[in-house]
């Protein structure tokens, strides 16, 4: 099948990948480079984890998301995943640590759980004295996603897939044609994943997502404390109000700090350079529970836009020929490879209710 994908974020590329491995003809178009330093995948690296709070669907779907990096692994050569597992850090009862323990003992998933005092002992950029617990799961790490988009654009071209980077697709309709900066062309299906851009080319989709701009901060910590972050693991909420993360120092990259507190809904272009103060509006976010955080010195803040759905699922739409699909609210790095495979298998026999099921993740996966 012809079959065009707009977007070369980590939806699009799998999709891509997981399309010519089954022969299709593929051509993806990127309006920007590959990453974009834009787009949602455009970052240094995203968590994977399996800790999922109340959307358990989605805990359940982490085995296959990693069935599907391994797959993506053997592909590439190279394995683009820091295994370092994971780390909760409750400060208050019922806060978002406490709801992730919770999920992950209801689903039987290991968690080894640590009070403050042994918690900072083993990590000790950890302030004791300031949070109630800790727990730690071998069950997640880092996606180093620069690498995975490069080794996805290599594979891709050199398996006969055309990809069309610093194109601009300006129109997609639901007979196939896409129409970009260079002209119209007929597919026999278009997969449309821009991210948080969707709402330019399918603007009937307004009413389901709402587009956010966010941003993260890099920091390197003082000398003596570098160590212990050295092999940390993520960590992936800090407690309390912060919905804070955290990715230890990677590849030179610095610790990487980030709050769901800081998005505010924007357009996907707007306020793109980072403003002054920003990181430190960030960082407040995260003392307690890290000691001494005002000696880390800042390196760089990243903005990001990305679109939520109201209860925090993925989306997908259909329309003849069109389909969208959007691994949105924030949660979709990590189901990358996975998506592209489930694209692969549901979408040229127009099984929309079976990519639908298993996007939305309101029942137990179906194997
Ligand atoms: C701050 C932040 C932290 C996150 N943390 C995590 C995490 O830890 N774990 C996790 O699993 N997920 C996380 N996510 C979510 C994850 O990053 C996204 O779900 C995922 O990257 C979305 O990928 P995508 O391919 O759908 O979109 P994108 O990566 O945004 O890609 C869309 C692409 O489409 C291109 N495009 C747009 N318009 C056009 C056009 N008209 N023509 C051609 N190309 C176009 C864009 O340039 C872009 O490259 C986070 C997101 C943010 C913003």
């Amino acid at each position: 099948m012809k079959t065009a994908i707009v977007g070369g974020g980590i939806a699009g590329l799998s999709s891509a990948w997981a399309l010519t491995k089954r022969g299709h003809d593929v051509a993806l178009y990127e309006k920007g480079p590959i990453p974009n330093p834009l787009s949602a995948s455009g970052d240094e690296h995203r968590i994977i984890r399996r800790a999922y709070g109340g959307l358990s669907g989605y805990a359940r779907r982490i085995d296959e998301a990693y069935e599907a990096w391994d797959e993506l692994w053997a592909d590439l050569g190279e394995k683009h995943l820091v295994e370092n597992g994971f780390l909760i850090v409750s400060q208050r009862p019922g806060d978002e640590a406490e709801q992730y323990r919770d999920g992950l003992r209801a689903g039987g998933y290991p968690l080894e759980l640590m009070c403050a005092d042994e918690a900072a002992a083993r990590f000790p950029f950890l302030e004791a004295g300031t949070f109630r617990y800790a727990g730690f799961s071998p069950e997640g790490g880092a996606l180093l996603c620069r690498k995975i988009a490069a080794g996805l654009v290599k594979w891709l071209r050199n398996h006969g897939a055309a990809v069309h980077d610093d194109t601009r697709v300006t129109a997609v309709d639901p007979a196939g044609t896409v129409t970009t900066t260079e002209g119209a062309r007929d597919f026999d299906l278009v997969i449309v994943t821009v991210g948080a851009w969707v709402l330019d080319l399918v603007p009937a989709l307004a009413g389901r997502l709402t587009t956010y701009r966010t941003a993260v901060a890099y920091f390197t910590p003082p000398p003596d404390l570098a160590p212990a972050w050295v092999g940390a693991p993520v960590m992936l909420d800090a407690g309390a109000d912060s919905d804070g993360y955290a990715i230890a120092p990677i590849g030179g990259s610095g610790l990487k700090l980030g709050t769901g507190n800081h998005k505010r809904p924007a357009p996907p272009d707007a306020d793109r350079t980072p403003a002054p103060g920003e990181a430190d509006a960030i960082r407040k976010w995260f003392a307690p529970p890290l000691t001494r955080l005002d000696e880390y010195r800042h390196e760089k803040t990243v903005t990001c836009a990305y679109t939520f759905t109201a209860d925090q699922r993925f989306l997908m739409h259909r329309r003849d020929r069109l389909w969208v699909v959007s691994a949105c609210s924030g949660h979709g790095y990590k189901f990358g490879a996975a998506i592209g495979r489930r694209v692969a298998r549901h979408l040229p026999d127009g099984d929309e209710e079976g990519l639908r099921a298993w996007l939305e993740a309101r029942e137990r996966v179906d194997r």
